[in-house]
C-alpha cells in the first residue's frame, strides 16, 4: 500500500495545516518529525528551542492521536531517513511547509529535492507564512499577504492514518549535545499553551500593548507572548490575525484595545515582511546585507567585550539587567533586545554575526528571517535603514524610571541610591562604601566611556555610508528588500461576538 508522508517541520499543528489537508485527499498519511542532529548541533540552537520543540510535539502527537493518528518521531539527517523509510515502505508523495530556516536547513531542504528528484518522487511544499518564494517583485508582496491572510483557516482533516508507535520517544538534550540551561522561567511549548496565550491577549492583556510594549517592566504582559508559538508553528499566523480581526471587528470604536491589536497585526505583517528578507537572501545570516559595510567591524572584535555582553558585566545596568532576564525567560521586548544589539555594535564594536548567534540561543522565538534581519538593521548594515543608537542609560530613565526592573533583576544594585543607580560607576567611593556596593569588585565597570566610545563608532559608520560607491548600491537593496506603502486598511465585516473562539481556537 503507497502512502503519503507529511514532515512537520516548523509548523506544529493539525489546524490550517495545508500540507496534511492535501495528504489526507491524496491517500494514508504518514506524520513524521525528523529530530535532525545537524541543525542542533549548529551554533545557533540551544536546550530551550530543543526542550519547547519537545512539549510542542507531544502536544501534536495528542493531536493527531485524538483523531485517530500519532506522531512518528526519527532521529538523523533529513535525506537518510526519508531514503530509510522510503526502502522500508515506498510512499508517493512527500508534503511539507516551506522552512525560510538558517543556512543549515536551506542546504538540507537543497539535498532532499534532490534526493526526491532521483526517486522521481514530488514534494509538494507549501507557504506557511506571507513569504514568497523566489520572489520577483516587492511591488506586489504587500497585496499577497493580505490574500493569503483572507483566505479561510483550514480545518483538521479526517485522514486515513498509519498508524505511529506510542508514545514518541523523545531523546534528551544532552544526546543531541545541547548543554546550555533552560531558562527556569520560559514559556512551555505547545499549541493548548499557544491558544491560552492567544485568548489571554486578545481578551484581556491587549489593553496594555499601546503604550506597554517598550519597558521591560511593562512589555512581558503587555506583549502578545506569541513569538515561541509562531516561530514553532504551533499556531499559524493566518489564525492569530484571523482571530484578532474579529476580535477587532466585535470591539467598540472607541475602545482603547483597538489600538493596540491594530498596531499588534502590523507586526504579525512585519513578522513576514522580515523573513522575506531571508527567504531572498539566505547569505545574509553572515554577510552583511549592504556590502558596501563589509570590513567595518570584522577586524576589530574585542573578546573582553564580548565576553562583558554575554556574561552581564558590561557595568551598564540596563544592559546587565536585561542580559539576566533573558537567563531566566529566554525572552526580551522589542526595544531591549535593539538596546543590546545597538550597545554591542557601537560603543563596544562588535560585529553583529557572533553576536546575533548568541542572542539566537538566548531567544526562546528565535526565527531565523527577523532575527538576522533584525540584527543587521540595529547593528547599520542593511544600508537602507536609519541608524538608531540607543543610550543605555537615557533607555533606563524612560523606561524604568524608579529603577525596579533594574533592581529586580540585579539584586547586587539594590542599595544603590536611585540617582546614581543608572550610572554606578560615578558613586563617590564613600558612598560606595556606605551602601555595600563596590564599582569593579561587586558590579562591573564599564569597559569603554559610553559618549566617546559611541561618537567614535557613529563617525566611522558614516564614513563608509558616505562613500559615493555605497550610496549608489543603496537603491538596488531597497527595491530587493525595501517595505512598499503601508498596510492598506481592510474592509470590515461585522462578526458576532465570541464566533471565533469556536472557529479558529481548536486545539
Ligand atoms: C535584534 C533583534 C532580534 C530579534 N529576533 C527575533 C526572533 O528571533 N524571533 C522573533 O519572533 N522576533 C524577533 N525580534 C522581534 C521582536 O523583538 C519579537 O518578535 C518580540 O519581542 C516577540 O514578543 P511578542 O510575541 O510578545 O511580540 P508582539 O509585540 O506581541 O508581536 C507579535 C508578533 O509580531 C512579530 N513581531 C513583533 N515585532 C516584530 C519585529 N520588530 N520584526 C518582525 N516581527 C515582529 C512576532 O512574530 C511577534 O510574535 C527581534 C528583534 C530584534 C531587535
Amino acid at each position: 500500500m503507497s502512502y503519503n508522508l507529511v514532515w512537520f517541520k516548523r509548523d506544529l499543528r493539525v489546524h490550517d495545516h495545508a500540507p496534511l489537508l492535501h495528504a489526507s485527499r491524496n491517500g494514508p498519511v504518514l506524520c513524521v518529525f525528523i529530530i535532525e542532529p545537524s541543525l542542533w548541533a549548529a551554533a545557533d540552537a540551544a536546550t530551550q528551542h530543543y526542550l519547547f520543540l519537545r512539549e510542542s510535539l507531544l502536544d501534536l502527537d495528542i493531536a493527531l492521536r485524538k483523531r485517530g493518528g500519532g506522531l512518528c518521531i526519527e532521529i538523523g539527517e533529513a535525506v537518510d531517513v526519508l531514503d530509510r523509510l522510503w526502502h522500508e515502505a515506498p510512499f508517493k508523495t512527500l508534503y511539507s511547509y516551506q522552512e525560510t530556516g538558517n543556512w543549515l536547513s536551506f542546504q538540507r531542504d537543497l539535498a532532499v529535492q534532490r534526493w526526491c528528484r532521483s526517486h522521481g518522487l514530488k514534494w509538494h511544499e507549501f507557504a506557511q507564512f506571507g513569504v514568497v518564494r523566489r520572489l520577483q517583485n516587492r511591488d506586489l508582496w504587500k497585496a499577497h499577504w493580505e490574500a493569503l491572510m483572507a483566505e479561510p483557516c483550514l480545518d483538521p482533516p479526517s485522514c486515513d492514518w498509519i498508524a505511529a508507535p506510542q508514545p514518541p520517544i523523545l531523546p534528551d538534550p544532552q544526546a543531541l549535545g545541547l548543554i546550555q540551561p533552560d531558562p527556569p522561567q520560559r514559556q512551555i511549548g505547545g499549541r493548548r499553551q499557544g491558544i491560552e496565550t492567544l485568548r489571554d491577549f486578545l481578551f484581556d492583556r491587549c489593553g496594555a500593548y499601546r503604550g506597554g510594549i517598550s519597558s521591560p517592566l511593562s512589555a512581558p504582559t503587555a506583549c502578545s507572548r506569541l513569538s515561541p508559538y509562531l516561530a514553532f508553528g504551533c499556531l499559524s499566523l493566518r489564525e492569530v490575525v484571523h482571530a484578532t480581526r474579529r476580535q477587532l471587528d466585535v470591539l467598540p470604536s472607541n475602545d482603547v484595545r483597538r489600538v493596540g491589536l491594530t498596531a499588534f497585526v502590523s507586526r504579525l505583517y512585519w513578522h513576514c515582511h522580515f523573513m522575506q528578507k531571508l527567504e531572498s537572501e539566505p547569505e545574509l545570516e553572515f554577510t552583511n546585507l549592504h556590502r558596501g559595510y563589509d570590513g567595518l567591524r570584522e577586524a576589530d572584535w574585542n573578546p573582553a567585550h564580548f565576553q562583558a555582553l554575554t556574561s552581564g558585566q558590561t557595568g551598564w545596568p540596563l544592559v546587565d539587567a536585561c542580559v539576566a532576564m533573558l537567563n531566566q525567560t529566554g525572552w526580551l521586548n522589542f526595544r531591549m533586545r535593539a538596546m543590546i544589539v545597538s550597545v554591542a555594535s557601537y560603543p563596544l564594536w562588535l560585529h553583529w554575526q557572533p553576536v546575533g548567534t548568541w542572542l539566537a540561543q538566548q531567544f526562546l522565538d528565535y526565527e531565523p528571517g527577523i532575527h538576522w534581519s533584525q540584527m543587521q538593521m540595529q547593528a547599520g548594515t542593511t544600508g537602507i535603514n536609519t541608524t538608531r543608537v540607543y543610550n543605555p542609560i537615557k533607555q533606563a530613565r524612560d523606561h524604568d524610571p524608579q529603577g525596579h526592573f533594574v533592581r529586580h533583576w540585579l539584586p547586587a544594585l539594590r542599595r544603590v541610591p536611585k540617582e546614581w543607580l543608572f550610572e554606578p560607576w560615578r558613586m563617590p567611593v564613600k558612598l560606595q562604601q556606605q551602601c555595600g556596593v563596590i564599582v569593579g569588585v561587586d558590579i562591573a565597570e564599564p569597559l569603554v566611556d559610553l559618549e566617546c566610545a559611541t561618537r567614535q563608532a557613529k563617525a566611522r559608520l558614516y564614513q563608509v555610508r558616505g562613500r559615493a560607491e555605497v550610496k549608489a548600491a543603496k537603491a538596488a537593496i531597497v527595491e530587493k528588500h525595501g517595505s512598499r506603502k503601508q498596510l492598506t486598511r481592510r474592509r470590515k465585516t461585522k462578526v458576532a461576538a465570541g464566533d471565533w473562539v469556536q472557529t479558529q481556537l481548536e486545539f
